[in-house]
């Protein structure tokens, strides 16, 4: 499958969550057999080239594509949590929304020291939510420099963000 075949299986749906926004639905794209396995194929090349020790993902849609890589590369995946998931003690980080602030936490005892650990999500937009976990990885001994996304949108600047903070991008597909 090309990546044009994969873009196709994106749905996008016009002004949700608010008038405005065109939201591009992944749901489309993995319930479908041919398009979800070429999509973690290709996720998964980019996590072996960075010489990937463990992938982390985000809560939820991070969990689809990110333990489907680890699984894909043999490789431990670390959920970054919404607070007050995880039944052991935690380091969190607060980040900015457009509107209020969220928190991501991780069990810090599942992050080496040095560990080489990938971050693998469905969709990068403003970069907030790929930072706050990037953050929190580092805070817990974790080397982050590279990240890998099904979707990047570019006009938001979460890919230049990222890479500002030492962290490289790759993505499957843009949408403008
Ligand atoms: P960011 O923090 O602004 O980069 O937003 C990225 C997070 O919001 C990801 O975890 C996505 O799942 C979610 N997100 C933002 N915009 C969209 C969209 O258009 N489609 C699907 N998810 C989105």
């Amino acid at each position: 499958m090309t990546v044009d075949d994969l873009k196709a299986l994106v749905r996008t749906v016009p002004d949700f969550p608010a008038p405005g926004i065109q939201f591009r639905d992944i749901t489309t794209l993995i319930a479908h057999g041919a398009g979800l396995s070429a999509a973690i194929g290709h996720m998964a090349d980019h996590v072996r080239r960075a010489g990937a020790e463990a992938i982390a993902g985000m809560e939820a849609r991070g969990f689809i594509f990110g333990a489907a890589v680890a699984v894909h590369e043999g490789l431990g995946f670390i959920p970054v949590r919404k607070p007050g998931k995880l039944p052991v003690p935690t380091i969190g980080v607060d980040y900015a929304l457009e509107y209020g602030t969220d928190r991501l936490e991780i069990d810090p005892t599942a992050v080496g020291q040095g560990e080489r650990i990938v971050i693998v999500d469905d969709l990068i937009a403003t970069g907030g939510t790929a930072l706050a976990a990037i953050e929190l990885l580092r805070s817990a001994g974790a080397v982050v420099d590279r990240a890998v996304f099904a979707i990047d949108l570019p006009d938001l600047g979460g890919a230049e963000r990222l890479r500002r903070a030492g962290v490289e991008v790759d993505a499957l597909m843009a949408f403008e």
